[in-house]
């Protein structure tokens, strides 16, 4: 064998041999494919809706032909060609080649047979492997041609707005015969070049690599097949040597990450869903090694309501154990804003899912791409019967390197999940020796396991894994220089992660993102969709059991609440919520929301209609009286808005039992009633016995006082409500990102356009009222409100929004020191530090809440609510809400026009557990309920109540598939251990704990004593009961 004398001219030999540009009249690449020949016709017709093939091919087809362009976006163009495949290719591979810039699906006797996307390199429908004299050699395929590309058709870059204007061209169209075994020795090639160049000249096994290649080049003659076999014996046998015993091992995985909406509308994602899945489903019945690992119920649903035979073909491969569905949820959420309920329902809804249709739940959650994992998941995965957990989007931390791959993640609570981030950083690998040899070396737990995932498979669009990627990781599955690559299975990589986890790190708290960190104030009007309908339906669900549990006659919505709360996890997806997505989604969600809220009322009303039915119907003469609902789970005295006499508006005090009704007919007096009085200066002073405040002209706070103990909230001398706008240009990812330096650029808003009037005078509610003007062309209008016996102000605000790159925020100062804030997440809190002290405090300088956040010292703290805002901040003594952004890309249009929004400040003595902060962010958010009624008397009503403040009841709603039983779960939402009492005068026959999927989870049934149900907690611990109904 003749050794190369000189590297590098060896290596570019090889290279020029493999070349796609050079010498390919002559070198090996050049002979991939053999003859070629045109269709016998091509015809085509467009529409400009996405149609079903038989409504496709009853349409008029005219003639087209290759290099003609279709469009505009987001069009579908259809294709008939009629192939007519030569005699003289018997015996020979033919393909059909398609190449556009747009996403193809190949029909053929009306069903998806291949889905062909340039971008994903999948532009080959293979028709024969072997073509026979005896099969027909005619045929007739469809092709339907969406007018977009894999990432959508954003005008300039990825990431820009759509060009409505792209037009898509077809670049080929035709029948070739393919030389597989040129292709075979390409691949063995690629694979020994890749290794000569990456393990390098010092390497023993590169310098061994470029000698085999270098050798086979001499002994291939490209005209010649027959000199192939000697060339491929030449590879085998270097592959063949193999590794030593404590060499990493890969466990490579087929995927394709499908947003479910993102730079394309949900429509075309259920289009690229069954284009992916056909091309999967292909390439299994080619590789029965072929394992795919497939997220997201809802694209199953998808598929399986659009593409009924696709669908079979998976479920036929799931049986095998090759089609693999993960997750456990209805869709990739976003990790961050969901409700700790929303959460539950992703797991709920997905798993029953995959029970009823594949047989078994999941048993690993999976989320590869979402901007950060709220600290509460852990529990929440336990509860739904998994223990393990794969994401990869910590890579993108743009200030610290996450120190694990493979660690225990433990939630507030203390639950723990085994967790992985595929090491090659990357959940679209491409098999090649590059990713292997990255994926051990950027392992960072590679001295505890020895195993790392590998995600192979072109994401959206792009249809998966190829043949290509299968054929590289056969050669390396265990070759000497390179880690061992198995094609293997989520449970199989975590199996062995298990075994070898007893020299794990474990990680506590949340797993924040160090980037995007935009997407928690983004499209304003997603984010206020999700909290309403989240209030919605719980709503909805609360009133329903009560009607349920008191009439057997009625019906509870089961069917109605799963198809809006599918609805609402659908919006929850980690491109929807998150508000990056184009305005066609933006538009597709505000109509989903409003579809939620429309149907929601209505169910509402029809389950206070059942449970109050006696109450609803004033007689003839009677004066009539008001009925007020509680959702939630604590008595309430507030002050209400009731429908007066000829259309007019009263206000009203009144007390309202825990989950439950009463009905007002004499109106409570204040303790105090609110005193509003205009100070000389124009200021203007508020109080209710409770608060006083002090506001100047432009509805900034001089002074805040809790009067019980005479405590000031505002540091002398500043200004709290004061609204600062920024300038808010990140580096790329628009809608996703604010920097670091924003928080340089501040402007304090200070024009003022209408002075501080006092709008409402007193008594039981005063308010008063001011404008401003924030940068060029955005006003602002607030009512600040303080009613009697009301901890709280409330600053109900109106913004006409017209920015470019502007942030807007609102800040408190206020006088308390803590290096610490807590915020709310999901079923309980957390705390980050107020101080940049290390990196990864000042990487937090925009951090994500739910309904508060609050800044306390030793007695005494002040917190910040908010009905529909989710980005927040804490630095020194400054509390701040970010209300709203303007960035440009995706969506042009991103929250341009009307906002309404309402935020309130709360001091408060002693803790914020003792003041019932999160209480008064509950009441914020869950308005009570009113409805004229008779004025007959009618005793308070409550359903539950809980003995103790630090649990707090947030579900009650009928069990999947049980009807006459009630599911109901609490949380502890102090961060204590603590036993409570649950009571309910719900008729409960038997009582027992159950796991969030609401299977019972101890034999043992609960006491029912007079005093409820005892029920005991520790931190932040979640329990769901399943209640029985005597029927
Ligand atoms: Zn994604």
């Amino acid at each position: 064998m003749a050794a190369p004398k000189h590297r590098r001219t060896a290596l570019e030999r090889v290279e020029k041999f493999l070349s796609e540009t050079y010498f390919t009249d002559c070198n090996l690449r050049g002979r991939l494919f053999g003859d070629r020949c045109p269709p016998a016709s091509l015809s085509c017709f467009q529409t400009p809706r996405r149609i079903p093939y038989d409504e496709a091919v009853r349409q008029e087809f005219r003639p087209a032909q290759v290099g003609d362009s279709f469009g505009p976006t987001w069009q579908t163009c259809w294709f008939k060609v009629e192939l007519s495949i030569p005699p003289a290719w018997a015996g020979r591979e033919v393909h059909f080649v398609w190449e556009s810039d747009g996403e193809g699906m190949v029909w053929r006797d009306a069903q998806p047979v291949q889905g062909l996307t340039k971008e994903g390199e999948k532009t080959s429908y293979i028709l024969t492997s072997s073509m026979k004299e005896t099969e027909p050699h005619s045929l007739t395929l469809y092709v339907e041609l969406a007018c977009n590309g894999l990432f959508g058709a954003g005008k300039g870059s990825m990431i820009a707005p759509p060009d409505p204007d792209k037009r898509f061209t077809l670049s080929k169209a035709e029948l070739v015969v393919f030389n597989r075994d040129v292709y075979e020795l390409l691949v063995d090639l690629e694979i020994l070049l890749d290794m000569a160049q990456l393990l390098g000249e010092e390497n023993q096994r590169g310098s061994q690599a470029l000698c085999a290649a270098n050798q086979m080049v001499n002994v291939c003659n490209v005209t010649d097949p027959s000199t192939f076999p000697a060339a491929r014996a030449l590879a085998a046998a270097f592959f063949s040597q193999r590794n030593g015993e404590s060499q990493h091992s890969i466990h490579a995985m087929g995927h394709c990450h499908i947003d479910s909406a993102w730079l394309w509308p949900f429509e075309e994602t259920i289009r690229k869903c069954a284009r992916s899945w056909v091309t999967v489903v292909r390439l299994m019945e080619r590789n029965p090694e072929l394992t795919f690992a497939c997220s997201q119920a809802q694209q199953f649903e998808w598929v399986r309501s659009w593409y009924p035979g696709l669908y079979k073909q998976i479920q036929d491969f799931v049986a095998k154990g090759q089609f693999i569905p993960v997750g456990g949820t209805w869709v990739e959420m976003d990790g961050n804003l969901p409700s700790g309920e929303s959460m539950v329902r992703q797991f709920l809804q997905g798993q029953r899912f995959f029970q009823q249709q594949f047989g078994r739940v999941c048993s690993e959650f999976w989320l590869p791409d979402t901007f950060g994992y709220s600290a509460q998941l852990p529990q929440v995965m336990r509860g739904c019967g998994i223990r393990r957990f794969l994401t990869q989007k910590l890579s993108w931390n743009l200030v610290n390197s996450f120190p694990h791959h493979t660690f225990f993640w433990e939630g507030i609570d203390g639950s723990r999940v085994l967790t992985h981030f595929p090491p090659g950083d990357s959940y679209g690998m491409h098999g090649r020796v590059e990713e292997v040899l990255r994926t051990v070396k950027n392992n960072k737990d590679k001295g505890r396991v020895n195993d790392s995932a590998f995600l192979f498979g072109f994401g959206d669009g792009g249809g998966g894994p190829t043949q290509e990627m299968l054929d590289r990781m056969k050669r390396m599955s265990d070759t000497d220089g390179l880690p061992r690559v198995q094609i293997s299975t989520p449970d199989q990589l975590f199996s062995a992660l298990e075994k070898e986890s007893s020299q794990l790190y474990t990680w506590v708290g949340e797993l924040f993102l160090e980037l995007h960190n935009g997407t928690y104030t983004t499209q304003a009007q997603i984010k206020k969709g999700n909290r309403e309908c989240e209030r919605i339906l719980h709503d909805v669900e609360v009133l329903s059991t009560l009607a349920m549990a008191q009439d057997g006659g009625f019906q509870y919505p089961a069917s109605q609440l799963q198809r809006l709360w599918r609805l609402l996890l659908l919006n929850q997806f980690h491109d929807v919520l998150p508000g990056s997505c184009i305005q066609l989604v933006v538009e597709d969600a505000l109509q989903y929301y409003a579809e939620i809220l429309r149907a929601g009322a209505g169910l509402q009303q029809e389950a206070v209609q059942s449970l109050c039915r006696e109450l609803l119907e004033p007689e003839a003469g009677d004066a009539g009286s008001t009925l007020v609902l509680n959702t939630l789970p604590w008595e309430r005295t507030e002050v209400i808005s009731k429908a007066g006499p000829a259309g007019t508006e009263t206000l009203a005090l009144v007390t309202v039992p825990s989950m439950g009704y009463a009905v007002v007919r004499e109106p409570l007096l204040p303790p105090q009633p609110v005193v509003v009085r205009k100070l000389e200066d124009g200021s203007i002073a508020m109080e209710n016995g409770v608060i006083a405040a002090c506001l100047d002209v432009m509805g900034r706070l001089i002074s805040l006082q809790l009067l019980d103990c005479q405590r000031e909230s505002v540091p002398d001398g500043c200004r709290a409500n004061q609204f600062a706008l920024f300038d808010d240009v990140p580096l790329y990812w628009d809608a996703w990102d604010v920097m670091d330096y924003h928080l340089e650029t501040r402007k304090p808003v200070t024009t003022l356009l209408k002075p501080l009037e006092v709008t409402l005078a007193g008594g039981l509610r005063g308010s008063v009222s001011f404008s401003l003007q924030i940068g060029k062309s955005s006003t602002l209008t607030q009512e600040i409100i303080l009613d009697a016996t009301c901890p709280y102000l409330r600053f109900l605000t109106q913004v006409e929004w017209k920015e470019a790159h502007k942030f807007l925020k609102v800040e408190f100062p206020v006088q308390v020191r803590s290096p610490n804030a807590t915020y709310e997440i999901q079923f309980g809190h957390l705390q980050r530090p107020t101080h940049w002290n290390t990196s990864w405090d000042w990487a937090r300088f925009e951090v994500w809440a739910h309904k508060w956040l609050d800044l306390s010292e030793h007695g005494f703290g002040v917190a910040l609510l908010n009905d529909c805002k989710y980005g927040a901040s804490a630095h020194g003594n400054i509390l701040s809400l970010s209300l709203l952004r303007a960035p440009k890309s995706p969506d042009a249009t991103a929250d341009m026009g009307h906002h309404q929004f309402t935020y309130a400040v709360m001091p408060h003595l002693g803790s914020f557990q003792d003041a019932g902060v999160i209480q008064h962010a509950y009441s914020l958010n869950f308005p009570l309920h009113t409805v004229p009624a008779r004025s007959a008397p009618c005793p308070p009503y409550s359903a539950f109540s809980v003995s103790s403040p630090a649990v707090v009841l947030e579900t009650v709603k009928q069990a999947e598939d049980r009807p006459g039983a009630v599911v109901v779960r609490l949380y502890e939402a102090h961060g204590s251990t603590v036993v409570t009492w649950l009571q309910t005068s719900l008729p409960v026959e038997e009582a027992m704990l159950c796991d969030l999927l609401e299977q019972p989870v101890a034999a043992e049934r609960l006491q029912l004593e007079q005093r409820g149900l005892r029920l005991s907690f520790t931190p932040f611990r979640v329990l769901s009961l399943l209640l029985v109904l005597r029927q």
